[in-house]
């Protein structure tokens, strides 16, 4: 029976507090609603607060969404009675509504109920389980994408997308999502699995046309309400930020490829002078030699001294083709002690982008109680980036899922890091790979891993390819570390002073 109402109820039930006191709860709402609320009411009779929302009946035989707290009052001898406090979350709902559609994040809001059945049948059992299906078969990603249907989105989101809310809603949130972004979905979803509270990354998906979107793509998991199977998904457009990174990295790349240019004009300038002096007298030996031979009385004493010329002359000419290699790494080397993972962390800032565009995902391993290392930073850097952007370059001819996996491990007296890619391999170039000039790629170089090879037999460490088949090739380099050298941690000229060893005339 209600002993008490306040004014509030003369606007829902247009019936005044004093109207109600007195009357029974079941009399006030109906017989139908109050059964509906009989397991609540059982709840506070046993002294437990309880927390649900229900649409309430209005005087007028309509209903609005209200979230009822009902609270129990506790006498001497037991349950004596309740309070009730409804809220009108019409006025929530109209506040979130006006929040969600005026926002500059697209929004959507996607029922994820049937992932955990989807992910028995596939036999998924966990986050990582999920992560390996992903890989091995991206199909199953699209699966369950295909499952998840879209049950809200903003107007934001219907402007990105370039959808209107009607058509999208109940499709499949699949439907904005191309093949080369799965990698990113299964990530969301390992995190939604893994319960982590937050997931954000950047990603590609597409819009209602087909057109790609770059996008930077966040949600929340709110685990509040166990029984809640939404998810929201936010997605904020990073097309302009993106343009401009590609820029700069083209930007980059051109210098990098005009260094390069530059570079090899300057080589070729300096072997054609160096090449030039043992030529001429190749050719001179070579007249004199044969004006030796052809006389009546062939000077043969003569004419062998001269071939012997000519064979130590060209000699000299292939020492200063083999020195092509030193000559190009030729900036001043600065030895410090440093932390592998973050140089690797950090050359990975620099060639994301690059590999992004050939549609590859970047996997580390990090071996975190590795010890510095000892050597010319900027020079291992322009080591790994070689690898990495090769690596990049295998792949991209690749259909499937394409990786490139780096790893840092460590020995007692190395640190070695693995640069390990799904490619077509090196076939049967591993002979020339280190080569000067040996390339298979139409605007090749062929200078990169040959300068990989010099930085690091200055470095005192080494760089080999490890594996090669029709499914990718693994390269690493290592180079010592400082618990092996017992160094200082800023030792300028280092222990490998003059950095460039002589090249040997046999490469
Ligand atoms: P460039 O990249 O200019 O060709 P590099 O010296 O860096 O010069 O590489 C030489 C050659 O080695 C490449 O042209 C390619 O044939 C081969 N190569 C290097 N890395 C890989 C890799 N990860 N997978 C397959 N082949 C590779």
């Amino acid at each position: 029976m209600c002993r008490f109402a306040n004014q509030y109820h003369h606007s829902w039930y247009r019936s005044s507090p004093h109207e109600m006191i007195g009357r029974h709860l079941q009399d006030i709402i109906g017989e139908k609603d109050f059964s509906a609320r009989a397991p609540h009411l059982a709840r506070a009779r046993r002294g437990e607060t309880s927390y649900f929302e229900i649409p309430v009946p209005m005087r007028n035989g309509s209903f609005r969404d209200a979230a009822v707290t009902y609270t129990p009052k506790m006498g001497p001898s037991g349950f004596d009675g309740l309070y009730i406090l409804t809220f009108d979350v019409a006025v929530l709902h109209q506040r979130y509504h006006s929040v969600f559609d005026s926002t500059a994040a697209g929004f959507w809001v996607v029922d994820y109920a049937k992932l955990p059945g989807l992910l028995t049948q596939l036999s998924i059992t966990d986050a990582e389980a999920l992560g390996q299906a992903a890989r091995t078969d991206p199909r199953r990603v699209r699966q369950l994408l295909d499952a998840l249907p879209v049950v809200h989105l903003n107007q934001k989101a219907c402007q990105l997308f370039d959808v209107d809310v009607k058509s999208a809603m109940d499709q499949p949130f699949g439907q904005w999502w191309p093949d080369e972004s799965l990698q990113s979905f299964a990530q969301q979803l390992c995190a939604f699995l893994a319960g982590e509270p937050f997931f954000e990354i950047e990603t590609v998906m597409r819009t209602e046309a087909g057109d790609k979107l770059d996008v930077l793509l966040t949600c929340t998991f709110v685990k509040k309400d166990p029984d809640a199977t939404t998810v929201t998904i936010g997605t904020t457009d990073i097309r302009a930020r993106v343009t401009k990174e590609q820029e700069l990295a083209k930007a980059q790349t051109e210098l990098a490829h005009a260094a390069r240019v530059a570079l090899l004009g300057e080589l070729m300038a300096s072997i054609a002078h160096e090449v030039n002096q043992p030529l001429a007298a190749i050719a001179a030996d070579g007249n004199g030699a044969l004006r030796w031979l052809a006389k009546d009385e062939p000077n043969l004493n003569e004419a062998r001294a001269a071939i012997n010329r000519m064979v130590s002359e060209s000699r000299r000419a292939s020492d200063v083709i083999a020195k092509t290699k030193s000559l190009a790494v030729k900036a001043t080397p600065a030895t410090t002690s440093f932390d592998i993972n973050r140089m690797i962390e950090d050359t990975l800032l620099i060639v994301r982008r690059q590999v992004v565009n050939f549609g590859a995902e970047i996997e580390t391993r990090l071996d975190d109680t590795a010890p510095s290392v000892i050597g010319d930073r900027v020079q291992l850097q322009q080591v790994l980036i070689n690898l990495v952007v090769n690596a990049a370059q295998a792949v991209s001819s690749c259909p499937g899922p394409r990786y490139i996996r780096l790893t840092s491990t460590h020995d007692d007296d190395r640190v070695t890091v693995a640069v390990e890619d799904n490619g077509p391999g090196v076939g049967n170039h591993a002979d020339r790979l280190f080569d000067v000039f040996f390339t298979t790629k139409q605007s090749g170089m062929g200078m990169g891993l040959a300068i990989s090879r010099t930085i690091l037999e200055a470095h005192g460490g080494a760089i080999h390819l490890v594996e090669s088949s029709d499914r990718g090739a693994t390269f690493t380099f290592s180079v010592p570390h400082s618990t092996r050298q017992g160094t200082s941690s800023d030792r300028r000229g280092g222990p490998y002073p003059g950095m460039i060893p002589p090249i040997s005339k046999d490469r």
